[in-house]
């Protein structure tokens, strides 16, 4: 018996993707209801969100519990937070010089009238450490909250790891659980081509053209500066580590599309997981950098609030001298810590910078009608910077091994 050709996963969710733009450019010709697409994409974001927290308790204890050099956890540790910190700070530089340059909100004149935005207000450094520890880990994985769940997954593990033979049957549970929860991931993600297309269409018709064009340019200079982190920092990260660009694009384009078509890190965190470790990434190093990145490390929201606080700056005239600019590098490496991966939460993050160097936060209301536009670019980074600083620290630690994703088949 012959077999079908089947179209892969990537190429159905890339189908889905063009269709889903082109039924939101005919909505309005046929009187579509936008809201109509609206709950099959929000179905796929449930999905997927719902198999995240026992994916990565049960894959960073199995991770964790795996290295039993206890040197080696914290070096990986090091490294990883290294890459973040990094990326996240070229991330917000590209972003800067991007608006210093092309100067996006040069002679734009938007009426102000009834614009109001609340200042959210940044956590302290102090209180996100304190955040970290939790006092009821179980309390912190039903509120999905990720950094006291890697935090409380990674003392189990590297406990389990200390007490050895004794706890083999609990290593081994985990490692079991870690497998069943990546096969959910492979079947929730059948239902993506027909979540992607929904989101897609909600997206285009729900925003409509018109609204987009006095923004555009702040739009195409955010992928630019996008496609800048990516060409010219992460691709030779890749790169040094044996993995070409096309590869990379190809073996993670299923966390790719879920990230820019949901503008959710934490929604393609599953996948992300899965093909960073295909790719070749080992399992202790992955299981610890892309959760702990999909929640700490933003380096597409960096970019958004380098250009935007130059952005809004031109339009109210606020001056930008060199020293703020360092100053919103700075506060961009917190705000990013603090944003967490769901849509929009960039832009509420970003009046932390706003009100540190002066500038209205009238501003967000002004660039709200773009964020999905916005926020689908920088999404996508943020995952990608993920799989970077994970595939390159294993390469450091020399524990990556290409052959991982045909043994992952089989
Ligand atoms: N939506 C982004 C994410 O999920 C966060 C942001 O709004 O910048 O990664």
């Amino acid at each position: 018996m012959g077999k079908k050709p089947r179209l892969g996963l990537a190429s159905q969710m890339g189908i889905g993707m063009v269709l889903g733009i082109l039924a939101g450019i005919a909505a309005p010709y046929f009187s579509w209801d936008a809201g109509w697409f609206k709950p099959f994409g929000q179905l796929f974001i449930n999905l997927v969100r719902m198999v995240v927290v026992p994916l990565v308790f049960a894959t960073l204890v199995a991770g964790a519990a795996s290295i039993t050099d206890i040197a080696k956890l914290g070096r990986v540790a090091v490294k990883t937070l290294l890459c973040f910190v990094v990326f996240t700070v070229l991330g917000t530089a590209i972003g800067l010089l991007m608006g210093d340059i092309f100067q996006p909100g040069a002679g734009l004149n938007i009426p102000m009238d009834n614009l109001t935005a609340k200042e959210h207000a940044a956590p302290s450094l102090g209180q996100v450490l304190m955040d970290i520890v939790p006092i009821n880990p179980i309390d912190s994985m039903a509120k999905g909250r990720m950094l006291p769940t890697i935090f409380f997954a990674v003392l189990v593990g590297f406990c389990l790891s200390l007490c050895g033979e004794k706890t083999k049957v609990v290593t081994d549970f985990f490692n079991g659980f870690a497998e069943v929860m990546i096969r959910m991931t492979g079947i929730v993600m059948l239902y993506a081509p027909i979540g992607v297309f929904a989101l897609m269409a909600y997206t285009v018709a729900a925003q409509g053209m018109a609204v987009l064009m006095p923004l555009m340019k702040l739009v195409i200079l955010m992928y630019i500066g996008s496609l800048i982190l990516m060409v010219a920092v992460y691709f030779p990260c890749l790169k040094y580590s044996g993995i070409g660009p096309m590869k990379f694009l190809k073996g993670f384009s299923e966390p790719l599309m879920t990230a820019f078509s949901t503008c959710s890190s934490a929604a393609a965190l599953s996948s992300s997981l899965v093909c960073t470790e295909k790719m070749g990434a080992s399992r202790s190093v992955s299981s610890f950098a892309i959760p702990l990145g999909n929640t700490i490390n933003m380096d597409g929201t960096a970019i958004y609030m380098g250009l935007v606080t130059i952005f809004a700056a031109e339009i109210f005239g606020v001056p930008m001298p060199f020293d703020k600019q360092l100053t919103v590098v700075f506060m961009a490496l917190l705000a990013a810590i603090g944003t967490i991966g769901v849509p929009g939460s960039g832009m509420i993050m970003i009046t932390m910078i706003f009100s540190q160097v002066g500038i209205p936060l009238e501003a967000v209301a002004i660039v709200a009608g773009v964020d999905r536009l916005l926020d689908m670019a920088r999404t996508t980074l943020n995952v990608t910077g993920d799989a970077t600083a994970a595939i390159l620290v294993s390469k450091l630690e020399n524990d990556f091994d290409p052959a991982r994703g045909a043994a992952m088949d089989a």
